[in-house]
């Protein structure tokens, strides 16, 4: 496996839990994309700062070819409460590296490190070290800022720890791996009043709560059954009192999908059912819909690829095919919209039931850190061995 890897572990250790202890929101990296692009200079790379505000492009050429391949990390944590008890804890109150983005960060450094020195490839590797994956969008933003013009990748991939699936385990999935996730607010509008008077008020809790039933007959009735979706109503919110009808209710949807055509679909399915709802109530709606991450689509050619790289690197017994896609979302999706390549899971499991990722005592497993760092420099030198 890590035939001529140097042992670099003790370095990806202390990075790690150094990234683990300067946990920062998507977007104010500022710490972490200092430090990162830090020990970058230190390796010789060329460093471009300031796509989407914190994030990084780190590009290191070699020989002549033309080819260049992308590799990404994002660097952002989550507004949580750590709980995991660690010496290298989170020191920003109420903030933590709940989704392993230190460990992905770390690899991808200790990467760098080793592509660098050994120079093993022919053409052009470009290292993005991503901010605001868990908010923002932050793939989006870098390539509002040029990412692939400036940057151009011919591939491009990334991967995710995850403490579900058993140690050192390749996990794929060809064409759509993760949803899109998508926001709604209805807004129900109707007439307040007197409880007892109910005839002189359009009361927007009963309309709402028919909405919200009827939402339901969208993924059952509108959407063939061997397609996925969700409509969730999160939220739903009016009124302070028993005896007083309100003006208004909110109700708060995620509306998830694999497909783009679905996802059309469900937008139009709700559209429709929460304005007819509402004039059959003598009341009216106002929909804000917003669209969130696409659908992250893999590539089959990069997926095979990929694939069959991780059978030769880890032998076939640590390489699987997920059973299904995961109705979670990855904002890599907007990169795999604009560039062949593959997004794929890590397995990190310590146990036969770690807490999962975005858990205040979830932390991840260093163990993994030379293996997922190997094949980052397995991948790269194989895609840019000029063959
Ligand atoms: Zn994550």
């Amino acid at each position: 496996m890590t035939k001529q890897t140097p042992n670099i572990q003790p370095d990806l250790v202390a990075t790690r839990r150094y990234l683990h202890q300067i946990p920062e929101i998507g977007l104010s990296e500022f710490k972490t994309s200092d430090y990162v692009a830090g020990e970058l200079g230190k390796m010789g790379y060329e460093i471009t700062r300031g796509l989407a505000k914190t994030g990084i492009v780190a590009t290191l050429r070699n020989g002549t070819s033309t080819r260049s391949i992308g590799l990404r990390a994002d660097f952002d944590a989550l507004p949580i409460v750590e709980e995991t008890g660690a010496d290298y804890a989170s020191t920003h109150p109420g903030v933590m590296h709940a989704c392993g983005h230190d460990g992905h960060t770390a690899m991808l450094l200790g990467a760098a490190k080793i592509l660098a020195e050994r120079r093993r490839f022919d053409g052009t590797i470009h290292l993005i070290f991503q901010p605001a994956e868990e908010n923002f969008g932050g793939a989006r933003l870098m390539m509002d800022d040029g990412l692939f013009e400036r940057f151009p990748c011919d591939a491009v991939f990334g991967l995710h720890n995850d403490p579900a699936l058993p140690f050192g385990q390749f996990a794929f999935i060809e064409g759509p791996m993760m949803a899109a996730a998508d926001e709604c607010r209805i807004t129900v509008v109707g007439y307040g009043g007197h409880g007892a008077e109910p005839q002189d008020a359009a009361d927007p809790i009963v309309c709402g709560a028919s909405i919200i039933m009827a939402l339901q007959t969208i993924a059952s009735r509108n959407i063939h059954p061997l397609q996925a979706s969700v409509i969730t109503v999160g939220a739903f919110n009016s009124g302070i009192a028993s005896n007083v009808i309100p003006e208004r209710a909110v109700m708060d949807l995620t509306v998830r999908a694999l497909d783009p055509d679905v996802r059309d679909e469900l937008e139009r399915r709700i559209r429709l059912i929460a304005e007819g709802q509402a004039a059959s109530y003598g009341m009216r709606v106002e929909i804000d819909y917003e669209r969130g991450y696409p659908p992250m689509i893999n590539h089959k050619a990069e997926t095979d690829y990929v694939r069959a790289l991780a059978r030769r690197f880890a032998g076939d017994d640590k390489v699987t095919d997920m059973a299904r896609p995961i109705m979670g979302s990855e904002d890599f999706a907007y990169f795999l919209e604009d560039r062949p390549g593959c997004y794929f899971m890590l397995g990190t499991a310590k146990t036969d039931n770690d807490p999962p990722l975005h858990h205040p005592k979830y932390d991840f497993n260093d163990d993994i850190l030379p293996i997922g760092t190997a094949f980052w420099v397995e991948l790269a030198e194989d895609f840019l061995s000029g063959s």
